[in-house]
């Protein structure tokens, strides 16, 4: 399919239950935490070119990237972290661009967490922000986690804000009510992504 709605929101915003809602409609997710994972894999340039880069000491016991000790690596060296985004964006692009295109259902749904802060929302053609208030996020992440509500809190704050995530909203999904609102609200854009992925073609 041709026709890609970028969904996004905060930490604990509700993406997965989204994308679960409509991948149960039969629409085809792609979600890019998974392909960054992939893109550094054993055998995988990236991988060869962070460890030529960082040496052994970047790798876990089984020879896996130790994604930990990375992104400590790159941390506080922004040259360091242009550098690994520059092995890996490219790629991860590469890799979403062509699951889109090979997805059989009618539009795709593509599960992009930092869409507005990475500047990826110019490459989908509607942006889905899922949105609860900030209390809400804190309460049902630490719930889900199990964790310190000031650990999502200060996870929070990297992120970008509500508002700058409406602002470059073109939907709307409101997931402050319960689960039962959620499908209605999902079934209802649903609807309109068939319509305007099928205009799209004519
Ligand atoms: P992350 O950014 O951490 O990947 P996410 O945006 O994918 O999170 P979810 O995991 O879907 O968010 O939701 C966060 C938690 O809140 C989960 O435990 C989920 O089951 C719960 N949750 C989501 N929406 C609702 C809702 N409407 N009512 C009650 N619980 C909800």
């Amino acid at each position: 399919s041709n026709f890609i709605v970028g969904l996004t929101g905060g930490i604990g915003s509700g993406k997965t239950q989204v994308s679960d809602r409509f991948a149960q409609l039969g629409i085809t997710v792609v979600d890019t935490d998974i392909l960054a994972r992939e893109v550094v894999e054993p055998g995988q340039p990236a991988f060869e070119a962070i460890v030529e880069r960082y040496g052994d000491a970047i790798l876990q016991a089984d020879g896996k990237l130790d994604r930990t000790a990375l992104r400590q690596r790159v941390f506080a060296d922004e040259g360091e972290r242009q550098w690994l985004n520059q092995q890996t964006h490219p790629r991860i692009r590469q890799r979403m661009l062509a699951q889109c295109q090979a997805a059989p259902s009618s539009y795709v749904v593509l599960v992009v967490p930092l869409l507005v802060e990475g500047g990826l929302d110019k490459l989908v053609h509607r942006v889905l922000v899922v949105d609860v208030p900030e209390s809400v996020q804190i309460a049902r992440t630490s719930a889900r986690d199990g964790n310190d509500p000031e650990l999502v809190e200060s996870i929070l704050k990297r992120q970008a804000s509500r508002e700058q995530r409406l602002s470059a909203a073109d939907d709307i999904i409101d997931n402050s009510g319960d689960l039962a609102q959620l499908d209605g609200e999902v079934q209802r854009l649903h609807q309109s992504y068939l319509s305007m992925a099928e205009k799209q073609h004519v």
